[in-house]
């Protein structure tokens, strides 16, 4: 949807993270290259060979810079890249495609490329097919580089990143040059990207569907991700409303920042709020919002750019980064492959996100699973009492018994070496399939702690992709049928006397959070920028207020009605988001 005023266009989208930017515009249309055999004279073949080497020259310089700007865990990946890159083989062969077979520079590079990608797919190892997706990249990067018309991107701090969808780790390096803003035109409030511009406290449009194809002639944007809206070409009445606007927010932000007093409702009853991240980078906000250490530390991360076994060293560092830098605890989720993270590394399925997911995949592929463990497991030994393990997609109890047998097997084989191991170390499952909330009184007996998944869960109790732009109005993570879930595993959690957290984005909602602390979940996990507006919520009201309000959602029979009681009850603040 898009309207237009004096130059000015309008674009409707789905607020993924508050906030309000104004800036440049960089709009990356991901169009991919054709490349045709193309046969070259013999005079060219020496520019076509210096082509090549210089293409070689200029990507092992770009991920070189990369390294540099990106956090150690990445670099891993970028090594893996630059020896790919690098391989003598595919070297002679690219260099005998354009003197012997006397093709162009970039064909000969996709011809080559694509020969070693049909001998991985025909070597029929899963991990083997993961790397493919990485390989493709280079050979598009290195004909990219090839080719003389490629154009240079040129990143003005402050600018707005308008896309049709982007990986996390894209989204960090843009963050990391200067990028404030993130405007997609695919995914839904809950997508991946959307949680991690949230995290990274950037604000973010989602489902703006059209902003890719409108931005090309645009200069400057105002991104209200708060409304969900995007101006194009603003005018200057727009300009000056919206830096007032900016201005107050900071003054709003400001004082909940300074929120000093303890998490604690009005009549004295304690609560905790913790941060969900994903990169070290996010550790900063979670302490500047106050975070009581890390509720969720998702891992996916680790395997960016395709390596589908990070090494343990790597592992380690990165898990021991984190703990040095949290006080508190730390619930390391284990690897949560599939649905929307990092599906282009998985098989190709037909239904992603009833698929090869989470423990699924890591209880078939024993070299990564019991390689996160080990690394897991070696840290919390460094930091005993602070590592929580939190497994991803259970939806059997048999997959809770896989999980405890593997445990076991590596901290007896760790002590053997003569490692300091965290005996007790806590083991939990997401709740976030229908299956695991309504069986949750016999899984309540196998675990140490539930921690719920509303993200996945409310797209599993309601059949809604939770990426998909097309149904998200479907969407509805405060549906009765979710709070009726997530009551199932409260009740288990507290007669079998577990704890119990949420962490997913309702926690970090105000509706959500006062219904959790009405219910007596009063352990909740968010991004990190949305603790001081749940805090301010929470501090402001009684557990009666909470507890009758929770009564109140439990009786109604849509997301609307709910939305109402909480108006209604006063509950709502006139805070600006
Ligand atoms: C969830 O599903 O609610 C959750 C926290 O995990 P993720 O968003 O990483 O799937
Ligand atoms: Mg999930």
């Amino acid at each position: 949807m898009s309207s237009r005023k004096s130059g000015e266009i309008s674009i409707k989208g789905l607020p993924g993270s508050e906030g309000i930017a104004i800036g440049t515009i960089l709009v990356l249309d991901k169009k991919k290259r054709k490349v045709q055999p193309k046969k070259i004279k013999s005079d060219a073949i020496l520019a076509h060979l210096k082509r090549y080497a210089k293409s070689k020259e200029k990507f092992l310089i770009e991920l070189d810079e990369l390294a540099i700007n990106l956090d150690q865990k990445t670099v891993g990946i970028l090594e893996t890249q630059k020896h790919i890159a690098s391989d003598i083989e595919i070297e002679k062969r690219v260099n005998s495609c354009i003197e012997i077979e006397l093709y162009s520079v970039d064909y000969s590079i996709y011809k080559v490329f694509n020969e070693f990608i049909e001998r991985l797919k025909e070597s029929g190892s899963e991990l083997f097919q993961q790397r493919i997706i990485d390989i493709e990249n280079i050979r598009d990067r290195l004909i990219d580089l090839s080719c003389e018309d490629e154009q240079k991107l040129e990143i003005e701090k402050g600018a707005i990143l308008i896309v049709k969808d982007i990986s996390p780790t894209d989204l960090v390096a843009f963050y990391e040059k200067g990028v404030k803003g993130l405007v997609m035109d695919k995914g839904g409030v809950t997508s991946h990207a959307a949680i991690i511009a949230h995290s990274l406290d950037i604000p973010c449009l989602v489902s703006s569907k059209i902003a890719v194809d409108s931005a090309s002639e645009a200069k400057k944007a105002i991104l209200d991700a708060n409304k969900g809206e995007l101006f194009l070409n603003p005018t200057k009445q727009r300009l000056d409303e919206y830096k007032k606007e900016i201005r107050r927010l900071k003054r709003v932000k400001k004082a909940r920042v300074g929120l000093q007093q303890p998490s604690q409702t009005k009549d004295g009853v304690d609560f905790h709020l913790r941060a969900n991240i994903e990169f070290v980078q996010e550790l900063q906000a979670a302490k500047d919002y106050g975070a009581e250490g890390v509720g969720l530390l998702r891992t996916e991360a680790l395997l960016y750019g395709g390596i589908a076994q990070k090494s343990e060293v790597e592992q380690i560092k990165f898990y021991e980064n984190v703990l040095s830098q949290t006080d508190g605890p730390v619930v390391i989720r284990l690897f949560d492959v599939g649905g929307d993270k990092l599906n282009t590394h998985t098989p190709d399925e037909a239904n992603p996100f009833l698929g090869w997911r989470g423990i699924r995949m890591l209880l078939d592929e024993d070299e990564m699973f019991e390689g996160q463990l080990r690394s897991i497991l070696k840290s919390a030994g460094k930091y005993p009492g602070q590592v929580r393990i939190l497994v991803p997609m259970i939806s059997l109890l048999e997959e809770v018994h896989q999980v405890k047998k593997r445990i076991t097997k590596i901290q007896k084989g760790l002590k053997k070496e003569g490692l300091a191991i965290d005996e007790s170390i806590p083991l939990g499952i997401m709740i976030e399939v229908p299956s695991a909330a309504l069986l949750a009184d016999h899984f309540a007996k196998e675990v140490d702690f539930f921690s719920i998944g509303t993200n996945d869960l409310t797209q599993y109790a309601l059949a809604v992709d939770r990426g998909n732009e097309q149904i998200c109005t479907l969407y509805q993570q405060h549906h009765p049928s979710v709070w009726k879930l997530i009551e199932l595993a409260n009740k288990a959690a507290k007669e079998n006397e577990i704890e119990i957290s949420i962490c997913g984005e309702l926690a970090g909602d105000e509706i959500g959070a006062a219904c959790l602390i009405g219910m007596g979940i009063t352990d909740l996990s968010m991004s990190p920028s949305n603790i001081p507006k749940v805090k301010e919520a929470l501090v402001n009201r009684s557990l009666e207020e909470l507890q009758a309000f929770s009564k109140a959602v439990f009786t109604c029979s849509t997301s609307n009605e709910i939305k109402a009681v909480f108006k209604k009850m006063g509950l709502a603040n006139n805070s600006p988001d």
